[in-house]
Order: C-alpha cells, then structure tokens, then sequence
C-alpha cells in the first residue's frame, strides 16, 4: 500500500496549525498521526494515546564536572562560547541547558575532571488513539537536535503505517522555517500551510512557501481565522494566486474550536455540525483529492 504523508506547517506559531491537524486526524477511518514538533508537541495531551513502544533519542552530549578531580581554576569558564561554565557561589559549575555538547571543556581542564555524557533525555512514543496510530516526540529543553528527532518520528510512522496498513499519515509539523520543518516535508506527498490575516502571518508564510518551493512540492495555503482581517485575507489569497499556490481554503474565527481542545477533543469531534466543521471535511477533500 502507498502512503499519503501531509505535513501540516505554519511559518509561525499561535496560527491553529495543531487543531486543523487535529481535525484532520478525526474526520476519516483511521490515520497515522505523528507530531512532529517535538520542541512542543501537544497532540498527545488532545488525544492521550497509549504509551506501546517508546524509544531513547540520544540528542548529543553534556559536560559534567567531576568534583573529586576539580581544582575550580576557572580555565574551563574562560574557554566556554556558550557561556555554560560559571562560578555560583564561588565553585564551577556548568548550565545543563547551555551547553552545547562542544567537548572543549573536556579537552582543554588541565585535571580531566570534565566527562561528556550522551545527553538521553529525549524520548519518542508510538501507540494507539481513538482514530489510528500515533507518534510523537519530546525533546529535552535547551536540545537543539530536533530536526534528528523529526526523521525518528517520521520513520517510526512510516514503519508503523505499513504495518498497520494505515494509508494516511499526518504529520503535525513545527512552527517555523528551520531545521526541524525541513526534515518535516522532505518527501512528503502533500503540504499544508496554515496561516492568519495579519502582516507578520503573510509574511511567514510567505518564507514557508519558498521552502517549499525548493523542495518541489504542492503547497495549499488555509488562512485560519480569515474573518479576522477579511482583507488581509484577501491579500494572502492574491499573492497566493500569483504564486500559483493552491488556496485550500478559509477558515473562521469559531471559539468553539478552543472550547474543544479544553474538553480534549477535536472540533470535528467536539461539533460535527458546526459550520467550521463542515469547512474542515471540503478542505481536506480538496486537499487529499487534488492529483499531485
Ligand atoms: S578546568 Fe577543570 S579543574 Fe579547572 S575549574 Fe574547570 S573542571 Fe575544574
Ligand atoms: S562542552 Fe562546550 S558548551 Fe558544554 S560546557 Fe564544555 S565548552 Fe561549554
């Protein structure tokens, strides 16, 4: 069977990007749904899957000081870029959050007190929510190594669609243009771009697009919240227009959507009649059906 990967994106956070995926993840038969946004993924509070596999994701290595060899000369605090290594209350110590794995420190302590040690507090869960499959990630705070976590995410989908012979996976992808989104749409079928109607929205997602482009895949932009600016809206449906990208469509400003997060549902769980509701099924049908 041939998957269909969507990866649902937004060139910027606070855009509704995880609830349209939530929707989307609880119209149909059964989905593969991974979150991708392992800096903060969410989807699994909505959804409380159950917890069947989980994996380690080494995301680099941390120095630690072995006090028993230490001599606090300081050199080590001199040497750090990062700033990680300090003097609290007269003795070295090093941020967990700051440092960035580089090993000089460990190199250049005079006493070889300073170990490295795989930093293995990153983790990925796969199971089982009430309309498919799930997987997610966490990445521990300060890790930079996201887009590494991303590809685990995205693998352990694949191999878990296949086996389960779930066609569609839905990738809820990270905010932003960096790293991590990167490894969120290369090779998938399909990009959704979720924006709002303001200058900053048009912006990022006009910055989404280009990366998009450069990958050579079909982009539908969705502008969330539309009636909020109606022209602003009508400004992102121009340049897309101009762009020759696919406005899949447009979404209102609806509270109930929000109301449904808080009860731990999706709005097309929370209100299957709702007019947003409805919208979201012709959105995602334009979507799915649109030869590639
Ligand atoms: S360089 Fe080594 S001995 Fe000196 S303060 Fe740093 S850890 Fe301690
Ligand atoms: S490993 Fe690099 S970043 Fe971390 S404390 Fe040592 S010098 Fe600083």
């Amino acid at each position: 069977m041939n998957n269909m990967e969507i990866a649902i994106i937004s060139g910027k956070g606070g855009t509704g990007k995880s609830s349209i995926s939530a929707a989307f993840a609880t119209l149909n038969g059964e989905v593969l749904l991974a979150d991708c946004d392992v800096d903060a993924a969410n989807l699994y509070l909505l959804f409380n899957p159950s917890h069947e596999e989980e994996e380690v994701f080494i995301a680099g290595e941390k120095a630690f000081i072995d006090y028993s060899l230490c001599t606090n000369c300081g050199i080590c605090v001199d040497y750090c870029r990062f700033g990680a290594i300090s003097f609290i209350n007269e003795k070295v110590s090093i941020s967990e959050i700051l440092c960035d794995g580089c090993r000089l420190c460990s190199r250049i302590c005079p006493e070889n007190a300073i170990n490295m040690v795989p930093n293995d507090k990153s983790m990925m869960y796969s199971g089982s929510f009430r309309n498919g499959k799930m997987v997610y990630g966490r990445l521990s705070p300060g890790e930079e190594n996201s887009g590494k976590l991303v590809n685990m995410v995205r693998e352990k989908a694949k191999e878990i669609a296949k086996e389960n012979n779930l066609e569609t996976i839905i990738l809820d992808g990270p905010p932003g243009i960096g790293c991590p989104v990167i490894s969120t749409i290369t090779g998938v079928d399909k990009v959704v771009i979720v924006t709002e109607p303001t200058i900053s929205g048009l912006h990022d997602m006009q910055r989404t697009v280009e990366i998009v482009k450069k990958f050579s895949l079909p982009a539908f932009v969705i502008i969330n919240k539309y009636d909020l600016n109606s022209d602003m809206s009508d400004q992102i449906e121009d340049w897309c227009r101009q762009n020759k990208i696919t406005i899949a469509g447009r979404l209102p400003f609806n509270k109930q959507v929000v109301e449904a997060m808080v009860m731990g549902k999706s709005i097309i769980e929370f209100a299957p009649d709702n007019e947003i509701s409805k919208n979201i099924t012709i959105i995602w049908d334009k979507i799915t059906k649109q030869k590639k």
